[in-house]
């Protein structure tokens, strides 16, 4: 079956039909879309207990996406699979308990939630701009990770649902003050969640500041298209449009070189399993504990998003297809899960049952120079697209 699969993606890759979801059995056209807002509980007392909206996104095809005012956390996204069954495919809780519980603040996943300033690493939590060193929160091994202590996943964003012609959406947005998590520059930003009748869900994020920042905004869903709570993804096929990846230390910071990916088991150029490499002992694999590392995205041709990465379960022939704007993709094979969360369906989740594929600029960019700049500067808007798009195959 996986032989037969990898056979068929293969010919689609080289026909070049991956610049849209192969396969893709969705309709097209509006109506059937719709959008609805729901209490999901209040936060502990000890963290305000302010009362948290879930806000739910829905298609003619039977998609729909669950987002919450909490952390702009996708909590749910149920996605048919090849014979029209509905799973939810992401990893989350069904309840505001889940994502603040003892046990979640100390393995901190950032289950489906937005990440800023600065999505994954700032190497020793400081960068230099125009002269002047910033000191930020040291969260990770002495290294900055996804924003710091309370990053944009711990903050309550304010929210309302959007429609146009073609979508439903809920529009999030907050301030981030001058100086949260060591960061200048007051920050206003918006991210919009929108869902179209081509099983597209759409993230639009802007963002503009009042002094010179860095800003690398992303999402940090993580998969299982075989449906959360079913066991590992290592049989999934991954795809990534990368001929070159960003290397790290020990502590998970770019060394700055980015090398080709020929030769090594960083090479999804075609689709190849995901636990096909992972428990060899490249160096880079034992650093990440399996893969947790930047994908330089070849550049696009077209005008359209850039094809990032196409994911794909055998078993229900679920496929995603990852496009965006970013010139990179954090792959993070869920090493960290450590079997001490129990997920929406009550079932744990273990090392390697999601994958996170996150479009990004890349890791500790402030301080490397050679990397594609993140820094955003008063009178320019930071504006960045990234669609997941689903659909099926076989
Ligand atoms: C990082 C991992 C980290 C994880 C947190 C990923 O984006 O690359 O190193 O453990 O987020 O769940």
């Amino acid at each position: 079956m996986t032989r037969l699969l990898v056979a068929v993606l293969c010919t689609a890759v080289m026909s070049g039909a991956l610049s849209a979801p192969a396969g893709a059995r969705s309709k097209t056209g509006g109506g059937g879309l719709s959008v609805t807002k729901a209490g999901f509980g209040n936060l502990p007392a000890s963290m305000g207990g302010t009362a948290i909206d879930r806000y739910t996104l829905r298609n003619s095809n039977g998609m729909t996406v669950s987002i919450l005012t909490y952390g702009g956390i996708v909590q749910q996204l149920v996605a048919p699979d090849r014979r029209g069954r509905p799973a939810n495919v992401v990893l989350g809780f069904d309840s505001i308990d889940g994502y603040t519980s003892d046990a979640y603040v100390k393995s901190n996943p950032y289950f489906g939630a937005i990440i800023g300033r600065y999505g994954n690493r700032i190497g020793g939590a400081k960068f230099t701009l125009d002269g002047t060193t910033f000191t930020l929160d040291a969260n990770n091994n002495g290294n900055t990770l996804h924003g710091g202590f309370k990053g944009f996943d711990k903050q309550v964003w304010s929210a309302e649902a959007v429609r146009t012609f073609r979508s439903v959406g809920v529009k999030l947005t907050r301030v981030s003050a001058d100086g949260e998590g060591g960061f200048p520059g007051r920050l206003p930003v918006t991210v919009v969640y929108s869902l179209d009748n081509r099983n597209r869900l759409q993230m639009d994020y802007r963002a503009t500041t009042d002094k010179p920042t860095v800003v690398n905004l992303t999402n940090h869903a993580y998969f299982n298209l075989a449906g959360e709570g079913s066991g590992s993804i290592e049989g999934h096929l991954l795809r990534i449009n990368a001929d070159r990846y960003t290397p790290v230390d020990a502590g998970l910071i770019p060394t700055g070189a980015t090398p080709p990916v020929a030769g090594t088991p960083f090479d999804f150029r075609a689709f190849t399993p995901i636990g096909a490499r992972i428990r060899g002992n490249d160096q880079q694999l034992v650093y990440g504990r399996g893969y947790d590392h930047n994908f330089v995205l070849n550049p696009n041709r077209g005008h359209d998003l850039n094809t990032a990465a196409q994911l794909v379960d055998p078993g229900s022939g679920r496929m995603l297809t990852v496009l965006t704007e970013e010139p990179g993709l954090q792959f993070y094979s869920g090493n960290f899960l450590d079997g001490t969360l129990y997920g929406t369906s009550g079932r744990q989740y273990r090392q390697g049952d999601g994958l996170c594929l996150e479009t990004q600029h890349f890791p500790d960019s402030p301080n490397k120079p050679g990397f594609p700049s993140t820094t955003l500067r008063p009178g320019q808007t930071y504006a960045t697209t990234t669609v997941y798009a689903f659909s099926t195959v076989g």
